[in-house]
This record gives structure tokens, sequence and C-alpha cells, in this order.
């Protein structure tokens, strides 16, 4: 469904806020209904998703399955787990509250608005959309209009598996994000950049819509000299390249035990040359870059440093070959922003403090990844360091598990979901406290005369 006009806008907004009223989205049984419909849809499109993200990004295929048709796990695992989560929870009350029950029941937080990014523009909107039904809302969805193909396909797939006053779809740029977070929601789920974030969160402010900020930062990855090279070379190229490094999460930078910096570089690109040949531009396996101004974006950045490997660039196909460079500066431009790009600099360190005093130095990523068996090591980092989330010995993989929840801090984001995160993203836990009529002790009420010694001993 397309719709460029505020009327319409709110005209959507309306027939689902009546929607929500009648209450279905409450019944656990049309939730699973609905999920189960959401996984047809993925499912029955599996082909037209990969196309379009091939027309997008040139994504490869077996990327677009690994990475963005893979939302059918969290479906799956939402299916799987929605009795136990929307089920009240009975909790304890103190003894002087004996003949009360106290009970925390989930509740949909009604019609909210997901507005997704380019990078994995499937998942990314999809994704959020599965905590939102699960939780009992009605919803929105803004997609990347950087991945028109997605945007249209997405469009088309919620518009004839769902009615429009239960999930719909509205395509558009900056215009029309700007136009849906004027309006009041009940929660707005945004993945996108640090500065885009804050005029989200400004705009919801005004409407006191409680929001959840997927952004973005960069994302150190730390190598010790404690580690298997082959597979750490290997974990880092994936990671780092996957999708062409327009990776929310891709190691932005290396810091590498100077140590071991030279047979890590050896091996870095060895592993280049086996994913991607000796012509990446070639290679079916390598995305490209989302748009000509994040092409130029990137270009910029190659100017930094010296360049080991890669380099080369091609405008009209928008590619930019995988990169290392070395010797840049922590002041150099590309350390400054997130690169998210196939550029990877490595900068070395003689002692892991100085690392991890770089690391404190900056905004809190949003992953932050350390190469290494020495446990002592590990643990240091998970206690002297504060990030969205850690993978050891990997890169990427936390994301994909359902039962990790998964946002950032602070400049990388506020709040998380996957799993039972996104349902509890999209939900109000509600306190329910009950009192019956078989007693009514008066050691509260008026004349408080001769009581409060009773009262200081509850409390004391
Ligand atoms: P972006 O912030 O430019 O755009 C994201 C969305 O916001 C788009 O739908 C866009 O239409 C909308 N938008 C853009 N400008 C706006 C404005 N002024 N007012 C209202 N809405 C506006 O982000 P992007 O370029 O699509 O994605 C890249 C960024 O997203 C990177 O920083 C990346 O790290 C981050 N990201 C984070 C995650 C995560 O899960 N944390 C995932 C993917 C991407």
């Amino acid at each position: 469904m397309i719709n460029t006009e505020s009327s319409n806008i709110t005209e959507i907004i309306l027939s689902q806020r009546s929607f929500f009223q009648t209450g279905k989205t409450k019944d656990i049984a049309f939730r699973l209904e609905q999920l189960k419909t959401l996984k047809q849809a993925v499912t029955l499109n599996q082909q037209a998703i990969t196309q379009a993200l091939q027309a997008d990004l040139n994504k490869p295929e077996f990327e677009a399955y690994a990475t963005e048709i893979s939302v059918l796990k969290e479906i799956d695992y939402a299916i799987k787990h929605l009795n136990t989560w929307t089920k009240p929870k009975k909790v304890p009350v103190s003894v002087e509250f004996f003949y009360y029950s106290a009970r925390i029941y989930p509740e949909p937080l009604g019609v909210v608005l997901i507005i997704g990014a380019w990078n994995y523009p499937f998942n990314l909107s999809i994704s959020p959309l599965v905590g939102a039904i699960a939780a009992g809302n009605c919803a929105i969805i803004k997609p990347s209009e950087l991945a028109p193909h997605t945007s249209h396909l997405i469009a088309d797939l919620i518009t004839k598996y769902f009615d429009s006053a239960y999930i719909a779809v509205v395509e558009g740029g900056v215009e029309i994000s700007q136009k849906l977070i004027a309006e009041k929601f009940d929660h707005i789920f945004f993945t996108g950049g640090t500065a885009i974030g804050k005029i989200i969160m400004g705009a919801a402010a005004q409407n006191l819509t409680p929001v959840t900020l997927e952004l973005g930062g960069k994302s150190p990855c730390i190598v010790d000299n404690e580690i298997n090279l082959q597979h750490t070379a290997r974990r880092i190229v994936w990671g780092k390249f996957i999708n062409a490094g327009q990776t929310c999460i891709a190691p932005d930078y290396l810091l590498v035990d100077q140590k071991i910096k030279k047979d890590l570089v050896n091996e870095l690109q060895k592993c280049l040359k086996e994913f991607y040949s000796e012509q990446p531009f070639n290679s079916p396996d390598y995305a490209r870059i989302i748009s000509q101004k994040h092409f130029e974006r990137l270009v910029n950045f190659l100017k930094n440093g010296e360049i080991i490997i890669g380099g080369e660039t091609n405008l009209s196909e928008l590619y930019i070959a995988p990169t290392l460079i070395d010797h840049v500066s922590v002041i150099d431009p590309i350390m400054q922003e997130e690169i998210f790009g196939p550029i990877l600099p490595i900068i070395e360190y003689t002692d892991i403090a100085e690392a991890i005093a770089l690391i404190n130095s900056r905004p809190k990523p949003l992953a932050l990844y350390l190469f290494s068996q020495n446990k002592k090591l590990q643990n240091s980092l998970l206690q002297e360091t504060s990030s969205g989330g850690v993978c050891l010995n990997d890169t990427i993989v936390h994301c994909g598990i359902s039962s990790l929840p998964f946002g950032g801090v602070g400049d990388s984001g506020i709040g998380s979901y996957h799993g039972k995160a996104g349902f509890d993203t999209f939900s109000h836990y509600k306190s329910v406290m009950q009192n019956s009529f078989l007693l009514d002790l008066k050691w509260r009420y008026a004349p408080y005369k001769g009581k409060l010694s009773l009262l200081k001993r509850f409390l004391g």
C-alpha cells in the first residue's frame, strides 16, 4: 500500500485504533494465527524476497537466506513460546499482605510504528513485527526507501496477507517518516543511524510515545595473540564483508596485539582471496553499496592510512573491493564515524589496556568482539567495557539467537528485541493486586493513634 498523504496516514491509524478497540488482537489464538500467516507469507515468497534483495543490494542468495529469510526462525520461536509469554505471572507478596494475591499481566500497547533501515531491509521490518504481533498490537511499517524493491515487496505481501486495519505498510522517505512520527503511536520501533534516532526520539517525546532505538556505531574487534589464527581470520572476514560491510554489528575496526599483527594480516588477505577470489568484482558472493551517497562517503575513507589489499572502486556498479587499511590514526575520519562498508582499518596495540582505554573513551558500541582463549582477558573485557552485546571468538552470530536480547546501550541504542525481548518491547506489564473480603484488618485506617509502632515493625 503506497500512501503519501497525511490524511491517509491518519485514516490508517484511526482504523487500526478502532480494530484494536475490538479486543481481537488480545486473543492468543488470533495472535498465533497471524504469526502463522506471516510465516506463510515469508515461506511462499522466498524467491521474490531474494530477488528484491538482489535488486537492491546485489545480496547473494545465501546471505538473503542466512540473514533475512532467517526471520522464519524468529516467527517459529514466537509461535512456540507465545502461550508461556502471555500467561499472567503470579508473584510473591510480603508477609503483611499475606491475604492478597499479586500478578503481572502482559498487555499489548496498541498501535505501533516500525521504521526500518535499508541494510537488512526485509529482516529489519519483519523481525520487529513478530514481537508486535506476538504481544497483540496493530502495526504500521515504514520500510527504508533506500531499498525500494524490498520496500515494495513488503508492502505487497503485507497488503495481501493482512487487513490494513491490523497491519499496514506506508512507503516513503524522510518526509513520510516525519509525517508518521508526528502522529500519536503507542510505541515507535526505529532501526537506523544515531543522528536520526535523536530526531525520532524528539518527535516521540511530543506525544510521550515510548521508543526502541536500534542504532549503530563503531563496533571494535580486539585480536589477542592467544588464538587460532585461521579461524580468527575467517570469522573476521566473514563478519566484516558479509553484505559488503553494511551491517550494524560488523567489526568496524580491528585492535590487534602487535605480536600477532603481521601473521593476522597475512591470514586475512589469504581469506579474502579464498572467499571472493582475486577479483571480488566478479564474485557472485559479494554485495554492492546501497547508494551513490554511501559510495562517495566510503571512497573518502580510502584516503586514510595505507591500503594493504583492495581499494578498487567502480561507481557505476557501486562496487568497493573488500579493503584492509593499515596505519590509520584514531583521529582520521575513518575512525571518527561508523564505516558501514567493506573497509577494515587495523590498529595495533602493545598492551591490552590501551585497547580497552580506546574503547572506553568512545560512545558505547553496539557489539564488541574479542578473539582470545585467555579466560582472564575475556573476563576483564566483560568487566571493564560496556556494549550492546559481546561475542567472544566469533562475529555477528550473537544476533541470530532468539534467546539473546539484541539491542544497544548509550549511543548504540535504547531497548532490545528478538525472542522474548521483542514480546516485552511491545507489551506493557500491568501489575495487578487483589484483596478479598474475608478479612479487613484496621491497622492502616485512621485514627492512627497507637498504630505507628505496629507500622514501624512492618517496615523494620
Ligand atoms: P537512517 O537513520 O538514515 O534511516 C533509517 C530510517 O529512518 C529510514 O526508514 C528513513 O526513511 C528514516 N529517516 C531518515 N531520515 C529521517 C528523518 N530526518 N526523520 C525521520 N525519519 C528519517 O539509517 P539507514 O541509513 O537506513 O541505516 C544505517 C544505520 O542504521 C547505521 O548507523 C546502522 O548501524 C544502523 N542500523 C542499526 C541496526 C540495529 O539493529 N541496531 C540495524 C541496521 C542498521
